[in-house]
């Protein structure tokens, strides 16, 4: 079963009176790689378990190209799911778990055997074919929970955060591994994750959380350079968000000032004169500036070619920095920001 385009429409879920997931608005067009991002509770899973039908909605409307989705029961949408826990069958080898649902279609034993081993191949487990779950790492259980769902051909793969469960060298083969299933298969995949740097790597476009309501969607880039809102720059690594007040603005310009500082940077959004606003800056946009404000280093980390470093201005803002150079602690140094680097966001809601 393929489609153009699946579309959700409004799709709010409530559990008694709590809103986890409201007036979700999206069109996943089919090969794009979504990933829902946000921080535990922000209603991710939800919303991943209304798309599979898993969780019926509260209000709203899911459709696939002309065809009403959210009325369907979740094995009549045809999509394919992968969890945290691999949920595999204990008792039944990689090769039967993987056929399962081949077998329940009743396909001729033939293709399943074929189809069977191509998946197995597809996620380099042919050696492991025979074993029982219970005999393999977390990584192969991974893989064999990633061949049971693509196996069906699915039009959609659904996938909650299949990776936390996994070591941190691991999560990064199987990023590579998924995103180059996703392609080698023409898949369309939404996957559910609260980590940043998974979602930027992998997607082609992120759906950002919080609290059950979408803050941004966007690419990678968009969401990297151009956060929506002091939400998105908090997840996005925009370590440093200083409370300022905006004392200028001209065109996108805006001078603020606060804790000691006086720093030129860049509107996004309403933001005047007066206002109290969240100035926020990566630490690799800090940098060493002759002309720049004083502050003293206090913690300095090894990070491979570059180091972390904490320092605290005259005033006691604390501040973080990625630099090339290295500075010791109790240096003396000066810092800028150049202000097209510097976003200047509304207060906004807490
Ligand atoms: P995430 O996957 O982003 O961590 P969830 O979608 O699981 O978040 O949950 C979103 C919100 O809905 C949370 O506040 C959670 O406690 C609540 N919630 C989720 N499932 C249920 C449920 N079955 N009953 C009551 N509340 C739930
Ligand atoms: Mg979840």
């Amino acid at each position: 079963m393929t489609f153009k385009q699946l579309r959700l429409e409004g799709v709010t879920r409530r559990f008694g009176g709590h809103d986890a997931l409201v007036d979700l608005d999206l069109t996943i067009e089919r090969g794009e790689f979504i990933a829902l991002l946000g921080p535990s509770g922000c209603g991710k899973s939800t919303a991943l378990n209304c798309l599979a039908g898993l969780l019926p909605l509260t209000a709203g409307r899911i459709w696939q190209d002309d065809t009403r989705l959210d009325t369907l029961l979740p094995e009549k949408r045809g999509f394919g799911m992968v969890f945290q826990n691999y949920a595999l069958f204990p008792h039944l080898t990689v090769a039967k778990n993987v056929a399962f649902g081949l077998q329940m279609r009743r396909l001729p034993s033939a293709e399943i055997r074929r189809r069977t081993d191509e998946a197995i191949a597809l996620v380099h487990l042919e050696e492991q074919a025979r074993k029982l779950p219970g005999q393999l790492s977390g990584g192969q259980q991974q893989r064999v929970a990633i061949a049971r769902a693509v196996v069906l051909e699915p039009s959609l793969v659904l996938m909650d955060e299949p990776l936390s469960n996994l070591d941190a060298k691991l999560r990064l083969e199987m990023r590579t591994e998924i995103r180059r299933l996703h392609q080698a298969l023409g898949l369309t995949t939404v996957y559910v994750t609260h980590d940043q740097e998974e979602a930027l790597s992998m997607a082609d476009r992120l759906v950002v959380l919080r609290n059950g309501r979408v803050q941004q969607v966007g690419t990678p880039e968009q969401l990297h350079t151009q956060p929506a809102n002091r939400h998105v720059a908090d997840f996005m690594g925009f370590r440093n968000l200083l409370p300022m007040t905006v004392t200028a603005r001209t065109g996108d310009e805006v001078r603020v000032e606060g804790g000691g500082l006086a720093l030129t940077g860049t509107a996004v959004g309403a933001v005047r004169d007066g206002d109290a606003v969240v100035a926020g800056v990566r630490p690799e946009s800090l940098r060493l500036a002759e002309d720049g404000f004083p502050a003293t280093v206090e913690v300095v980390e090894y990070q491979g070619r570059e180091v972390a470093v904490e320092v605290v201005t005259d005033a006691g803002q604390r501040l973080h920095l990625r630099t090339a150079d290295r500075p010791a602690p109790g240096d003396q140094v000066r810092l800028g920001v150049d202000p097209a680097a510097l976003l200047v966001f509304p207060q906004g809601d807490a």
